[in-house]
């Protein structure tokens, strides 16, 4: 029999509001404390070998977005690497079975990437482990929406540490890729929702997800003269350890009920634009772009 479609699957996690039950964790979180956990596509997602011998790194892939990018890559016939902090250990090896399932080699490389020379040993060792590298997902983040929100409640330690997650580290990640990508390849940066419809409760990780979007459009242009392509992908409302481990409870109920598909992602929806957008083949043609797959709420 085939599987459940995955957004029927999605539609029946949630409550009758779409939405999750409360919950509240510690940064940054870890996937089996979670309720429901999420759906990565374990069983849904068939390759047709649209990635066949390609060699990805997916930073933040432990986890959520990153992990259904992960197993859906596998899947489609990728090896892959994986970073994440080390005390999400934990999931990563949890990955690292469902890309050795698949039958790819899997690489893990823990690592703080707000470090300049980190970001630097994770893509040299990704390269030289999966011997190359044709495709960089620059996923990690951050945000912290937890106490007073807006200007009066943003601190130094959140505002630096998300600013150096998410836009330091991308720079400094598809810098360092550079020597290892080529014609064909393609960098894929996570984007979100945030930077077209900001939040009052993260003001600096909406500006930086626009910043990101910004960045997609000007490496586009940098690096259309070698045939690499760079695109995003912006997420609407996903259910990962990213919202218990960083927002209130009530707002990690609420995540989704907004929008107008009535109901929270799971990270198992997003692999398909990722997965269409590093085809060398499906996705030719196709850079400076961002990917909406916000449950139907407008990124124009
Ligand atoms: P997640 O918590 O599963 O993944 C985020 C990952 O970022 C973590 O697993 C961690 O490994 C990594 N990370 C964070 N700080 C890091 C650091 N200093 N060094 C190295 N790795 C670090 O949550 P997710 O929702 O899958 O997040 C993936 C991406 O999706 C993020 O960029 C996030 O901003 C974006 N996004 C998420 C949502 C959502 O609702 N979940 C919506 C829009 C955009
Ligand atoms: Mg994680």
């Amino acid at each position: 029999m085939p599987e459940a479609p995955v957004a029927r699957n999605a539609q029946a996690m949630t409550d009758e509001e779409g939405g999750m039950a409360e919950q509240q964790q510690a940064a940054p979180g870890l996937t089996d404390r979670m309720r429901p956990v999420p759906d990565h596509g374990e069983s849904s997602w068939v390759g047709r070998g649209r990635l066949d011998g390609l060699k990805a790194l997916i930073t933040g892939g432990d986890s959520g977005i990153g992990r259904a990018v992960a197993i859906a890559y596998a899947r489609e016939g990728a090896d892959v690497a994986i970073n994440y902090l080390a005390e999400e250990e934990e999931d990563a090896q949890q990955t690292v079975e469902w890309i050795n399932t698949a039958g790819r080699r899997a690489v893990a490389l823990p690592g703080d990437l707000r470090d300049e020379q980190t970001c630097r040993d994770v893509v040299a060792r990704a390269a030289d482990q999966l011997g190359g590298l044709n495709i960089v997902v620059n996923n990690a983040g951050y945000h912290w929406a937890r106490g007073e929100s807006g200007l009066g409640g943003l601190t130094t330690e959140h505002l630096e540490r998300t600013v150096h997650t998410n836009l330091y580290a991308t720079l400094w990640v598809s810098q360092a890729a550079l020597q290892y990508l080529g014609r064909g390849d393609s960098i894929i940066i996570t984007s979100s929702v945030q930077a077209y419809d900001p939040s009052v409760s993260m003001i600096d990780y909406a500006a930086t997800k626009a910043a990101l979007n910004n960045l997609t459009g000007s490496l586009a242009q940098d690096l259309g003269a070698r045939g690499i392509r760079v695109n995003a992908v912006a997420p609407g409302p996903i259910w990962t350890p990213l919202g218990p481990a960083t927002k209130e409870p009530q707002a990690v109920a609420n995540m989704g009920r907004d929008t107008p598909l009535g109901r929270i992602g799971q990270p198992a929806e997003l692999a398909g634009a990722y997965v269409f957008l590093a085809s060398p083949a499906e996705a030719s043609y196709v850079s400076g772009t961002i990917l909406g797959v916000t449950g139907g709420t407008p990124t124009f």
